[in-house]
Order: C-alpha cells, then structure tokens, then sequence
C-alpha cells in the first residue's frame, strides 16, 4: 500500500472519550504500516462547545498511550496551522470561492425566523432546495437587497447550495457503497455569523489542504459525508477524494446501545483513557491510565473493539498491530465493550513487565507504607505478585500484608482444611520456623518438608495455613516466598496467633 496522510481530528470539547481513542490508533496503524503520515487536527471552530483544557487532555492521552503524530499543533509541519482556529483565512478563501460559483449563499434569517419556520412545519423544517424560497437569503432576496444587508452589518452564514433529485456515492472501505439522495440533504451552514467556518467546511478544506488520503473515523460522521462529498465536488476536487472508513460503534457492556460517558459513571469502569476532572467539580470521569492499566494494553484491547486479525492471536504489541492492521478486516457491525476482556489484556501485559517497571506501581498503590521499602524488596515483591494482578492499584490489597498484620483470616480455609490432625501438630512447624538460622524461601522449604514427612501431611494439608495465618488468604504465591519477605520473627509471631484463634474455634 502507498503511504497514507492519515488524521486524527478531535474536537476539543472535553475529555477524549475511548472510541476517539481508537480510532486515533486505526489512523495511527495505517500510517506506520505504510511509513506515511499520522497527524492531529485540533477541530476547535465551535466556540460554544470549546471546553479549556480538552486539547492539553487530547495531547496527554496520545502521549500516554504512545501513538505520537507526525504534525501536531505541538510539533507543527508543513501545513500547519493545526488548530483550525488559526486558519480562518483559508476557510474564507474557500468560502469566497464557492460564493463567487454559486454553489453557497449568504442567509440572513434570525434563529426566531428559523425557530417559527421549524414549527410552521411540526419540527420537520429542512432548509432546502424546497423551502429557501421563503426565507431570507441572496437566493430568494435581490442583489440590491442583499448588498444593503451586508453593507449594514445584519449578520449571515453562508449555507451550501444542494441541488436536488441527485444521488451522491460514498465508497466506504467498512461500510460498501454508500448513497444518498441529495432530496434528504439540507442546505448545511458552512460558515457562521462568527465568521468561523462549521465542522464541514473546516474538515474538507483542511483534510483537501493536508493531502488527506484516507479519512477513518466513527461511524456518526458517516451522514455528514454526503455533504462532504458535495463540497469536493463544487470545489472541483473529485479526484483527490480521500478513502473514507467509518468505525463500528463501541457498544455497551450489555451489546445494546452506543457505550456513553454515563455507562462509565453507572458502571464504575472507565470510559475515558486519562482521568478527566470538569469545571463542573461535581463531573469526574475515570481513565485507564489512574485505573492502573498499561498503555500498551487498552491499545491492544482498543484494536480489538472493530478489527480482528482474522487468526485466534490475540495479544499483540503495538509493532504488531502495525504489521497485522488492515482496515478490510474491520467488521461493521458495533463492538461490545467488555472490561473484563480489557483487565484480562491488562493482565497478560503486567504479568511480562520487568520487576523494574513494576515498582513505581507499588510505591504508588502503597504509598505512604512502602515509601522506605529497600529496592530490592520491592523487586521481590514485583516478581512475587506481577502475574497475581490485573491493574496496578491490586497491588495493595495483595501486599498489604506485608505492611499491616492482616485483620482476619480466610473462614472457608479454617472451615475446610483446619484439620484436628494439622492443628495437633502445627504448634511443631512454628517451632522450627522459630529455630531457623536461614530464612531464605529455600530453607523454609527444608523445614517445611521435614515437618510434613514426619507428619506424612501433604502440601495441600499445610501451605493454606501459612498463608492465612501471615496474610489472611488462603491463596496467593508460594507460600515460602511469602514467609520470607514477611521476615521470620514476624512471620512465627502471626502463626502463633493465628493457631490459637483457630484453635479456640473449633
Ligand atoms: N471533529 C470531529 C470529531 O470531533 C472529527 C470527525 C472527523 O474525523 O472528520 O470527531
């Protein structure tokens, strides 16, 4: 394939929500797979809907999650500005243009016209080939008149001039061939009484200036791209039409209906890559990155939700989606988002993290207790844990015991295992641990298999009791790994405990 100009066109109207995400990373994978173009375009005309901070937060989840453009409004390029706010002149330009050819006009209606007009019609007003004639615009006023309101200052948009009774082709590389009557089209707004141009003008105008080749987005955009079409045509750039693909919808975790911003509140699962706090205080959206996920696997887990690599493969890094990405093999229909599928690629990811990467998670999810812990300790409890967890903060709760003596024990553990024939015994096994000189996980090990020879007591017989009595859980990793992290007077002064409160149980 040829290298691709490929964009990501975020508005920054508040946090970047997941399916944004992906689709940054389909436009992302396209371009590296082919050495072209990822660039990011801030579409930042609609002044209304313009939140502060939303861009600062676009940039710091593509940062974070590694999927770095080539031009940026960050790092420039050669046809910046990328933030279309700065690039009003071209889209006047344009504007001039399609006036000057009559494929646009200038409409002076006030919204309170346009409001009586919506209900003269039962809410079913399009302003169209139909129904301009009535409303006040440089197609239904004279020359002179126009000319005056202009010359006043009455404010005007510019609206596309849509012919009716023709049938405009979309060659979708998801979706197939796509056609629309120009009948249901309206005259779409291309430029405001602000003097800034509206979503449609802005993203032909720039994706045409940018040498877009291929545009990949989600699939709401797919009804405005009649009129998208429209315009390359009345600019005269048929030729140069970029490869359009609209991305399934991400559905929520029930597979019915579009995955929304409240999913994520009701749920508590995160729906939003970095956390986001709005002006409104009382809005606090959760993100993957302070849910404790690596990068690498909401990236993988993102690929997933439309694409599949057609073979059972699942975990892929991102080099890997490079070469295996192909945007004939996204489906069409919408992507059930699952969190629990998310925590398990979360999991496969941590659990092959060095010991190394994996201590800041532990400082962080135990601070302040760990904050003087010796590296090497924290290394062993990373090697310990690392395949035990599925996001980062799980690394409290598992190794909490190590800071704090543990509250309770695990009941069904005393209930099923603690056995008359291991409680007569065990006082036995805390003596020797008592004794030791050496309390490395091997030497426990020693002490541990000469009890249970003597005792003809198996593994199953006696490890659940270690680990409940020192961190109260009857599962976990190998006991002697625990028991001499814990340390040994520690660890002989919570079985002691432990032993006497089963003990008076049963
Ligand atoms: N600004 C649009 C958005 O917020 C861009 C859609 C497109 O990629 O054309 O998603």
């Amino acid at each position: 394939m040829d290298p691709v100009r490929v964009r990501f066109a975020p508005s920054p109207t508040g946090a970047l929500h997941i399916g944004g995400l992906r689709t940054a990373l389909y436009n992302y994978l396209l371009a590296r797979q082919t050495g072209g173009q990822f660039i990011l375009r801030i579409e930042d005309t609609d002044q209304k809907r313009y939140v502060p901070g939303a861009e600062g937060y676009i940039q710091e989840a593509l940062e974070w999650s590694g999927l770095q453009a080539d031009e940026s409004p960050t790092s420039g390029g050669p046809h910046g500005p990328y933030r279309q706010s700065e690039r009003r002149e071209l889209y006047q330009s344009h504007i001039d243009m399609l006036l000057e050819n009559k494929q646009a006009y200038y409409a002076f209606d006030t919204p309170e016209e346009l409001e009586a007009a919506r209900e003269a019609a039962n809410g079913t007003f399009k302003y169209d080939a139909a129904t301009r004639g009535k409303m006040r615009n440089s197609m239904s006023l004279s020359a002179s008149e126009v000319e005056k309101l202009r010359a006043d200052g009455v404010p005007s948009v510019v609206r596309l001039l849509v012919e009716p009774g023709q049938s405009v082709h979309i060659k979708d590389v998801v979706r197939g061939d796509v056609t629309f009557s120009t009948d249901e089209l309206d005259d779409k707004v291309l430029m405001k009484a602000d003097g800034l141009p509206t979503y449609h003008l802005a993203n032909v105008v720039d994706d045409h200036d940018m040498q877009i080749t291929h545009v990949i987005r989600g699939e709401e955009w797919l009804s405005s791209t009649a009129h998208h079409v429209l315009l390359y045509q009345a600019f005269g750039w048929e030729s140069d039409m970029p490869v359009f693909a609209h991305l399934p919808l991400i559905l929520k975790p029930t597979g019915k209906g579009k995955l929304s911003k409240r999913d994520g509140q009701k749920l508590g699962i995160p729906v939003f890559p970095l956390s986001w706090e709005s002006e409104k205080a009382e809005e606090r959206l959760e993100g993957f990155r302070e849910r404790g996920f690596h990068p690498q696997a909401l990236l993988n887990f993102l690929a997933f939700l439309g694409w599949n690599p057609g073979t059972e493969q699942e975990i892929f890094s991102l080099e890997g989606l490079v070469k295996a990405f192909s945007l004939e093999q996204v489906g069409k229909s919408g992507a059930r988002f699952d969190f629990d599928k998310a925590q398990w690629f979360n999991q496969q990811y941590i659990s092959e993290q060095a010991a190394e990467e994996l201590v800041p998670h532990i400082k962080s999810a135990l601070s302040p207790l760990a904050d003087h812990e010796t590296e090497d300790r924290l290394l062993q409890m990373a090697e310990l844990y690392k395949s035990r967890i599925r996001t980062y903060p799980e690394f409290r709760d598992k190794l909490l015991y190590l800071f704090e003596t543990p509250t309770g024990y695990d009941e069904k553990t005393i209930r099923k295992k603690w056995k008359p024939s291991v409680a007569a015994v065990f006082q036995e096994l805390i003596d020797a641990y008592r004794n030791q000189n050496d309390w490395s996980p091997d030497a426990i090990k020693a002490a541990t298999m000469a009890f249970m020879e003597k005792h003809e007591l198996g593994f199953g017989n006696v490890l659940p009791h270690l680990r409940n009595g020192i961190a109260g859980t009857g599962n976990g990793p190998g006991a002697f790994d625990m028991l001499s992290l814990l340390g040994q007077s520690e660890s002989v002064s919570r079985l002691e405990t432990a032993i006497k409160a089963w003990n008076s149980n049963t």
